[in-house]
Order: C-alpha cells, then structure tokens, then sequence
C-alpha cells in the first residue's frame, strides 16, 4: 500500500502533536478544524477550515484523505458516520458515541465488571434530591465535558441551588478521598495486538491536568490490574488507535476507572521523550495500518503543562539538554488554557 493520506477531525494541540508526529513517518495529514486559527494549521500538511456540519466542508475534507480519525470525542455521531461511508474513520465512530455520554461509558464499564465511582443519572432537580444520600459528590455533565468543565461539586442538599442548570442532563458520582490518579495509555493495532505504556501518574490543579509522571508510584497489584483493564476495555470496543484510561485510586488502595478518552491523551504527550515510539505515532501507525514497533521507555520522565500565561517564560528560555518544550502556537493566552508542555527526562 502506498502511504495513505491521514485526515484528522480537530485542529487544537493533539490533532497538531498527531500531525507532527505523522510528518516524521512520511504520512501526510489533512487538519479540518472549525476554528480558522487552530494550532493545526503550522501543523498539517493541508488545513481546512469550516463548520463540521457543513456538507461542501466534509466533501471538501473527505476528497483529500484516503482515512480519517479524530482528536477529541465531541464530534456529533452523525457526522462520523456520514464520513466513515466514504472514507474509513477510526477509532470507529460506533465507540465515539459510547464515551462522549458520561451515562453509556460508565455502563459499558461496569457491564464489563470494571469498577467506577458510584453515580445516578440525574434528569430533573427531583432525581437530584432522591439521591443526595451519595453526597457529597460531583454533579457531571453527561456530554460535552472537558477539564472540569460543567461539574457541580456537592457537598451537602444545601449546595443544591438555582445555579444548577437543569436544563441539562448529569450524573451524580460519589466523590471519594482521592490519593493518586493514573492513567494507562494503550494502542490497539488489531485483535490482542498493542503496544500498552505503563501507568503514568498525574496530578491536576483546579481540575486540569498539570503533572504527568513516568514511572507512577504504585504498587505491582495496581499497576497489572490497571493494564489488564485498559487492555479489556480496548478488546471490547474493538478499537484501533490510541486510547487512555483514567483512573483514581482511593485511601483503602481501591481502583476506579474514571473515564476513557478514545484519543492520544494530555497525560501521555510525556511518551515523545520517554519512549522510542510515542502515542501519536502508535496511533498513526495502527489507523494507517503501519508496521508495529516494539515500543521500549528509554527515560524516567515528568511533563507540566503550561496553562495559561505559564508560556510566556518558556518562550524565552534557554532549555537544558533534557528538557523538551512543545509551545502549540495558540493565538491567544487565555486563563486555564493549555498553551503548551514541557517534559523533563531522567537521563
Ligand atoms: P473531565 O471530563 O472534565 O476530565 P473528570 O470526571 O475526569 O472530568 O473529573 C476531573 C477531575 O475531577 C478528576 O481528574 C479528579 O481529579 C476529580 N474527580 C472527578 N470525579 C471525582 C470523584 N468521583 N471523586 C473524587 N474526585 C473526582
Ligand atoms: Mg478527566
């Protein structure tokens, strides 16, 4: 086969890091992103801009790629699968709409006896108050959530306000004394075919992620059970590509998936310099139908995340022979945004 042409879906930092690492393998990459100032654009080869329900857009995008895939979970169903009967989408859009709805991906979860929090779905403020024996908790929007982004932290009924939009649909989670989250990233290139990263441990502020470590201090129990999940949840979905687990890990040593991201992940950006292959070129590698390569950590290494006014020092730093700093080219600094990361090897 000749080296196809990759087209991705979301122009932000990891359709770009996608981009970036397709461009070092010879696969050329189509970004079709809804923002005309995406990052994307200094990335891909080819950059379109226009409204994902666009139908001129689509045709536009799909007449240029010979495959197409996707940088965060948030596109309408509807549209993947108009895209996947011209040209495949992968990971396959069926999986898509299982995990942008907090409610089907925590079902799909514990169908597969996969330990999460406990939760209730919540349609009204009525169901909200039948349930406020789980408090306190977090009230989580069923869709479209990101980075904290619609969660209501509950801790007793008297924080049940008009503030809560009730308009939309949530569910209640059982907030539990957190003492470590982890995430395992896994590439899936076929029936029991991977390459699987070890747990990373991450530490967020205000609910963004900004640490990431290899390796995670956790014990060889937490570390083979977490793997063996995150290699169920992959053999379940029948998912090609780059997926990431996460996981908290509670003051008894209980493990809980949190949630799946079916994409390269914020948590594994770390894996460009820790390892001879990272997640962006896994995950090139297994929807382009590439050759798997043994995939081997060559550092111990730590990656922050530059959020916000945070980039303007790196821009000008002089950077020591171990430090890598990636600066996603955004237009803007706003507030809680991710600007950019830097990873720091252990050589
Ligand atoms: P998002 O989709 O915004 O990433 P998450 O469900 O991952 O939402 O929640 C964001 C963060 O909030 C988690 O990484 C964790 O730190 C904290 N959190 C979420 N749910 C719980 C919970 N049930 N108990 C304790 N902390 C939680
Ligand atoms: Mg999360």
């Amino acid at each position: 086969m000749n080296t196809p042409t990759l087209g991705i879906i979301g122009g932000g930092q990891l359709g770009s890091l996608i981009a970036d690492a397709a461009k070092k393998i010879d696969i050329k990459t189509v970004i079709l992103s809804d923002d005309p100032n995406a990052p994307g654009k200094h990335f891909a080869a080819k950059f379109i801009f226009g409204k994902y329900d666009d139908d001129t857009t689509i045709n536009n995008f799909i007449n240029k790629v010979d495959l197409v895939t996707y940088e965060f979970e948030n596109i309408p169903f509807t549209i993947l699968k108009k895209i996947n009967e011209k040209k495949k989408v992968l990971p396959k859009p069926e999986i898509n709409q299982l995990i942008q709805h907090r409610e089907t991906e925590k079902k799909f979860l514990n169908d597969n006896n996969i330990t999460t929090t406990k939760y209730v779905t919540i349609k009204n403020e009525k169901d909200l108050r039948e349930n406020v024996d789980l408090l306190p908790g977090l009230l989580k929007t069923t869709t479209l959530g990101y980075d904290g982004k619609g969660q209501y932290k509950l801790n007793t009924v008297d924080d049940i306000t008009n503030e809560i939009d009730f308009t939309k649909e949530y569910i209640l989670e059982k907030l539990i004394h957190l003492k470590k989250e982890i995430s395992v990233v896994i590439t899936r290139y076929d029936q029991n075919s991977y390459e699987i990263y070890d747990p990373i441990e991450n530490i967020h502020k205000d609910q963004i992620l900004k640490y990431s470590t290899i390796p995670s201090d956790i014990s060889d129990d937490i570390r083979i059970k977490s793997i063996g999940w995150a290699k169920l949840i992959a053999e379940r979905l029948d998912y090609i590509g780059t997926l990431c687990v996460e996981f908290f890990i509670d003051a008894d040593d209980n493990l809980y998936s949190n949630e799946i991201a079916p994409r390269v992940h914020n948590s594994g950006h770390l894996t460009m310099n820790s390892h001879n292959i990272s997640q962006f070129e896994n995950h090139v590698r297994a929807v382009c139908g590439l050759e798997k390569i043994k995939t081997k950590k060559l550092y111990d290494a730590k990656m922050i995340n530059l959020i916000g006014d945070d980039i303007t020092l790196y821009r000008n730093k002089t950077l020591k022979d171990n430090e890598f700093f990636y600066d996603y080219l955004k237009t803007e600094i706003k507030n809680k945004r991710k600007m950019g990361h830097i990873t720091i090897i252990q050589k």
